[in-house]
């Protein structure tokens, strides 16, 4: 035990995380060479394709020898959830900062946490190799962001490997090993002879059942045992333990210390929960302090486009849940939807990416409703949560609603505040302090509805500041809202799908918003499509789809005029016909194009 080392690699978005896993993995060969590609620990093609780390990926390293046990974690906040579960795996945490970028708001909330975790952390600027590097000023943000800690601030290049291998011997130098108690976990007292072990991820497979990965606090864990789930009181027997190389592969047994994976044989996947302990079957242990009970932001209604699919759409999301604990769904038939799931996500880009996922890997095509958050309501029957703005009361029956506000927390340069202010006005935030974070960065805080940050706020902030704006937030409580809900009609039928609700300043705006982009990403029918915002009984926004022109005379040449006329008639009526009928199917793909923004 005295030569493992822990840690994680914890960063905003894109400051190189992956890269810097990379650079470790080759200086320490545990990858071979020809199979090395860049950012190799993001192994789900999405990953891959956008560039973004969704998912933490642990992989066990051989430096010298010590064996150093590194967690790969996402930067997107949507993700904060993962890096804190890697977080209370380890012992150490790198902070990495992109030196032409500087502290960002992600690094802040991040350092936060693994203070939080008595974690020692070991501060490194990356991207020392650009040109528009700006090395001094990033140095004196960490300086200014530790206080008195920051001793020494490491220089690397995760791109060409400038500075990795002493990054390595100062981790070796600084993480504790976990065989010294430093005041890890709470609820962690002293270290015991029998198998105690931290779920903190699992996969599923389907002959071996739920695979879990840990971090082993206490005992041996191995072949054969009888274990249990403290929290869901499932006794298991151990069917093969190993490490992450980072694919998996068989040990004999983990010991205190280490970080591996434990094949359970739990075939019901719902029973494992990330956060759980493992314990000896008849131990009487304490379970390890998990984590905070994870909290779906955004809600959308998800159905199948094909009823008859609606059991390969559970099965799909049953699976995703088994690699992502932090998606939430259950049942919900909205009538003209049909059936389907009321789902839960961790912000907008986790939706997207899930939306995403049941159609490129379970092969079912969805319906995703307007994403919301979750509103309480008061009306004279009595008081209930809403998710689905298709469920939104009328106006009438509303005596009051309450919405989610949350602290925000925004790192820019100062010649951009003022376009920041500006925006945050138009997305009513309620600034609270604006000071001086470094020499190149200044810091603004406040509140605003969840609701608020949903519409786009996040690419209009990168917008405004040219990439150079950094956000952070935090739920903080409720509080009255002034809410309408704007319904939109397609070929004189509600699509419930893409009601949304909206503040009542803002109405006129989105009606005419929501018809504006409808007529844009719609496909022309047979006939002409009428696209109508309606909210408080009144039509704000309408536009009408011409009709695709279908030639249906191309094939009769020449004179045959009365002919033509004939078959003109024809398709009219027919388009009537159609039009009456209202016989039009939208494409799931605009589902997709209307949550995407
Ligand atoms: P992550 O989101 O923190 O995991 O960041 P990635 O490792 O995916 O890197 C984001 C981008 O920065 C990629 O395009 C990398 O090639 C690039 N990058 C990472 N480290 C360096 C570096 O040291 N120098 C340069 N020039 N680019 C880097
Ligand atoms: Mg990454």
């Amino acid at each position: 035990m005295p030569n493992i080392r822990n840690f994680c690699i914890i960063a905003h978005i894109d400051h190189g995380k992956s890269t810097l896993a990379d650079r470790m993995l080759e200086i320490t060969n545990t990858i071979e060479k020809r199979k090395m590609r860049e950012q190799f620990l993001d192994m789900h093609p999405l990953e891959r394709e956008r560039g973004i780390t969704i998912k933490m990926q642990p992989v066990r390293m051989n430096y010298k020898n010590y064996i150093l046990n590194l967690i790969d974690t996402p930067g997107h906040i949507d993700f904060n959830y993962e890096v804190s579960r890697a977080l209370a795996a380890v012992e150490g945490a790198i902070l990495l900062v992109d030196a032409t970028q500087g502290v960002e708001a992600q690094t802040l909330s991040n350092v936060e946490l693994a203070k939080s975790l008595n974690l020692k952390i070991i501060p490194v600027i990356n991207k020392i190799d650009l040109p528009q590097a700006r090395i001094a000023e990033t140095k004196e943000e960490i300086k200014n962001l530790f206080g008195e800690v920051a001793e020494n601030i490491l220089l690397v290049s995760a791109k060409t490997g400038e500075g990795v291998e002493n990054l390595l011997e100062e981790i070796v130098k600084k993480i504790p090993s976990p065989d010294l108690d430093v005041g890890r976990p709470s609820g962690r007292p002293t270290s015991f002879n029998e198998p105690r072990a931290l779920i903190f991820d699992f996969e599923y497979s389907a002959h071996r059942g739920v695979i879990a990965h840990a971090r082993i606090f206490d005992g041996e864990i191995k072949k054969g045992l009888k274990l249990k789930l403290a929290e869901a009181k499932e006794i298991f027997t151990v069917g093969e333990v190993g490490i992450f190389k980072p694919e998996l592969e068989a040990k004999n047994a983990l010991a205190a210390g280490e970080i591996g994976y434990i094949v359970t044989g739990i075939k019901e996947a719902k029973v494992v929960r990330v956060g759980d302990t493992i314990l000896r079957e008849s131990s009487d242990l304490p379970a390890l302090a998990g984590y905070k009970e994870i909290m779906p932001v955004v809600f959308s209604s998800i159905y199948p486009e094909d009823q008859d699919r609606f059991g390969d759409l559970r099965r799909a999301l049953e699976r995703l849940k088994l690699v992502d604990s932090a998606i939430f769904f259950e049942e919900e038939s909205s009538g003209v939807l049909g059936r389907g799931f009321r789902c839960g996500f961790l912000g907008a880009l986790h939706l997207e990416i899930v939306v995403e996922r049941l159609t490129r890997d379970f092969g079912v095509k969805v319906i995703a409703a307007m994403p919301t958050v979750k509103y309480k309501i008061k009306t004279k029957k009595g008081e209930f949560e809403i998710y689905s703005p298709h469920k939104f009361p009328d106006e009438h029956e509303i005596l009051e609603v309450l919405e989610p506000y949350i602290t925000i927390e925004i790192l820019a340069p100062p010649e951009k505040l003022s376009g920041i202010l500006k925006l945050l006005g138009e997305h009513e935030a309620k600034i609270s302090s604006t000071t001086k974070f470094s020499e190149s960065r200044i810091k603004i805080d406040g509140e605003m509805p969840l609701r608020e940050l949903m519409r786009d706020f996040f690419d209009a902030l990168k917008s405004v500041s040219q990439g150079y704006a950094s956000l952070g937030y935090e739920f903080l409580d409720s509080r009255p809202a002034d809410l309408v809900k704007l319904d939109v009609w397609v070929a004189e039928e509600i699509v419930p799908a893409f009601s949304r609700i909206v503040s009542h300043a803002r109405l006129e705006y989105e009606a005419e918003a929501a018809v504006e982009k409808l007529y844009n990403i719609l496909p022309r029918a047979l006939f002409s499509l009428k696209i109508q915002a309606k909210a408080q009984g009144r039509i704000l926004a309408s536009r009408s789809l011409k009709a695709m022109s279908k030639d249906v005379t191309g094939y009769l040449y020449g004179g045959d005029r009365s002919r033509k006329m004939k078959l003109w008639k024809k398709q009219k009526e027919g388009k009537k016909r159609l039009g009456a009928r209202a016989d039009y199917n939208i494409p799931p793909e605009v589902y997709l194009k209307m949550i995407r923004k």
